[in-house]
């Protein structure tokens, strides 16, 4: 069922990693129980089935699949059974594009066939869709074009794009997309082409298959493919020791989101012909390449129910508690769904089997409902009315005359507020005070050791010491930590007061431009507005937050703790001036433009307004360049910046 969906339907029930354990688990099995394997039994054959729109056609030599293993244990059981045939190889090392398998026919120089994996052995042509695919070269170029070629390669959706792709079918009331690789095995198997000529799909090729050209190297391979004008990778790698190897896996594994396509792993090859071929194949694998897995970044888990939380800023947000699952090498139990729409619209009931992300460094989110197992008693999530906390009426709020999504509690007092902001506040970007971690932030206040902001810097070493889990050695890393966080940087300390719409850059903004906190309680909405990067309704924000006499008498008893160090500005050539940037620069990326500016004490903004002194126009450029000549903001090219410095 699990091949059938994955292959046939583009619509797979389980995650990638969940199929893999299951795979395993049946080998396993029939290791050690050999009279139970079926005879159509999943490990016999290699994965796939067929649509029944395309025409099945053989391909000339048997498309492999690979061996995976999972961590470096396996490798090295691997590499060990390498050793007992040969102690020569090299190892070619590229990544495992998560896309769909396809075998390229190319005859007298021409393509012939297009053919998905199958089983291995038989293919659907899909020749007409893939020829739909823009860097493909139809014909190979070059003078020594072999008679016959198949290459393989595999066809990807580019994560831009999809995500683009996905935004227009949501709008568009059509379902959306799983993931890049459903989309590239749902756009090339349409059954009119013109669909699939209509979605960017690209394609990387990675290996021959029949051919009556020879080799010494895989590598070679490559290079040949290349010369032929195919698209080849530009991220592999020829490496001679495995140390490499694993440096290779754990770079890669680290910047897997800075690549243009989804990768789910690296493959590992022996690089010479010769001993590939003494190393073999098994009925369904090469014995000489290896594909190593990384953690899922998708798991299945069970919804146990949906709570909502109360922020800093008085805001709503529901969130989801699930069965504990281990996603991208941590476990999670408690997964975000941002507002009660985004409930609403991926139609979550309680009970039901989620599909939940965590890539990088990000919150992990529930992703998508499985909805194929979902029972009868799923119950529906209500977003509550009143404040969970305090009981308060809960509001949207209105940015002129827009209706906010989300739900506030508004009452200045609310107690989870009050605790949010606390933890806010000796939070590393504000106060940053180590030793106060969210937990004990949240004792101290429950049992009311802690309630304001300045309460903080009374503590006591003997309110501490004997509390429940708290030492001696505790209650003075606590007080050190304290001490330690009361030399602190105006903008952190502007970032630390919780003020609504001051995150980080906004607080380093504010603090730079007018230099001490005394001018900042000073200057009005209209002050805060003229400060570049500020808009109107964060201007407003602020000063209402000093102009507000509670806040106002809470930053009185700080003053009396704390001693703020301003922040330094950047002096340059560039000081005072503000840039915006758009297109293509002839010699550096917009990043290393914007170091550049900032380095000459300049600053850089994201968007063309009347404070704007400059845009630095590059090849391309968008919006931003008739915004700024509508306002007369002068237009500079790269070279007029350098000649500004
Ligand atoms: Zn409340």
């Amino acid at each position: 069922d699990h091949i059938f969906r994955y292959y046939v339907l583009d619509n797979p029930t389980v995650t990638d990693a969940h199929f893999d354990k299951l795979m395993r688990e049946l080998e396993q099995i029939e290791k050690e129980h050999p009279e139970l394997r079926a005879e159509d039994s999943p490990t016999l054959g290699i994965g796939g089935g067929f649509a029944t729109t395309f025409e099945q056609v053989d391909h000339l030599e048997k498309m492999m699949s690979l061996d995976n293993v999972f961590d470096e244990n396996e490798l090295n059981t691997w590499f060990e059974r390498i050793d007992k045939e040969t102690t020569e190889a090299k190892w070619l090392c590229e990544l495992k594009i998560d896309g769909l398998a396809i075998n390229l026919r190319y005859e007298n120089g021409v393509l012939t066939k297009a053919l998905t994996r199958g089983n291995g052995t038989t293919g659907e042509d899909v020749t007409l869709n893939v020829k739909t695919i823009k860097n493909l070269p139809h014909e190979l170029k070059g003078k020594k074009v072999p008679d016959l070629i198949e290459v393989r390669g595999e066809v990807y959706f580019p994560i831009a794009a999809f995500n683009e792709l996905n935004a227009s079918l949501e709008e568009a009331g059509k379902a959306t997309f799983a993931n890049p690789r459903n989309a590239a095995a749902g756009s090339l198997r349409q059954k009119d082409p013109r669909v699939t000529a209509s979605r960017p799909l690209s394609i990387l090729v990675h290996g021959i298959g029949a051919t009556d050209t020879q080799f010494n190297n895989q590598s070679d391979a490559y290079e040949f493919l290349k010369g032929f004008g195919l698209p080849t990778s530009q991220h592999f790698k020829v490496l001679n020791s495995r140390k490499e190897v694993v440096k290779f896996i754990a770079n890669f594994a680290e910047h897997r989101h800075d690549l243009e396509h989804e990768i789910d792993g690296v493959v590992i090859k022996v690089d010479q012909i010769e001993l590939q071929r003494k190393l073999g194949v098994t009925s369904r694998a090469p014995k000489w390449a290896i594909a190593y897995k990384y953690p899922p970044e998708e798991v299945v888990t069970k919804l146990l129910d949906i709570q909502v939380s109360v922020g800093r800023t008085g805001r709503v947000t529901p969130f989801a508690v699930m069965e504990p699952v281990l996603v991208a090498g941590s476990t999670v139990t408690h997964a975000t769904l941002h507002n009660s729409q985004e409930v609403e619209r991926k139609g979550v009931l309680i009970g039901d089997y989620v599909v939940i992300r965590k890539a990088g460094d990000v919150i992990p989110e529930v992703f998508d409902v499985v909805r194929d197992l979902r029972d009868k008693d799923g119950k529906e999530f209500v977003m509550p009315t009143n404040c969970p906390e305090c009981g308060s009426k809960l509001i949207r709020e209105k940015v002129g005359k827009v209706e906010s999504v989300a739900l506030y509690c508004k009452n200045k007092a609310c107690p989870a507020k009050h605790l949010e902001g606390l933890i806010h506040f000796v939070s590393k970007k504000g106060m940053n005070i180590e030793e106060l971690g969210e937990k004990t932030v949240e004792i101290f206040h429950d049992i009311g050791l802690i309630s304001d902001y300045s309460s903080i810097f009374h503590l006591k070493k003997e309110d501490i010491e004997g509390l429940e889990g708290f030492g001696e050695k505790s209650a003075i890393n606590i007080l050190d930590s304290i001490k330690k966080s009361r030399d602190v940087m105006l903008s952190s300390f502007l970032y630390s007061l919780g003020i609504r719409h001051v995150g980080e850059q906004t607080a380093r903004d504010i603090a730079t431009y007018f230099g001490s906190i005394e001018k900042i309680r000073k200057v009005n909405e209209e002050d805060f507005a003229s400060v570049e990067g500020v808009g109107e309704v964060v201007a407003k924000s602020i000063s209402e937050f000093f102009a507000d006499a509670k806040n106002s008498h809470e930053v009185d008893l700080l003053l009396k703790e704390v001693k703020i160090k301003s922040d330094k500005k950047k002096e340059g050539k560039l000081s005072g001036m503000t840039f915006v940037i758009t297109g293509t620069l002839p010699s550096m990326s917009r990043d290393e433009a914007k170091d550049l500016i900032e380095k000459n004490g300049g600053h850089v903004s994201g968007s063309v307004s009347s404070k704007t002194s400059y845009l630095l126009a590059g090849g391309d450029p968008g919006s931003k360049f008739e915004k700024a000549q509508e306002l007369g903001i002068k237009i500079v090219e790269e070279k007029d910046l350098r000649e500004m410095f």
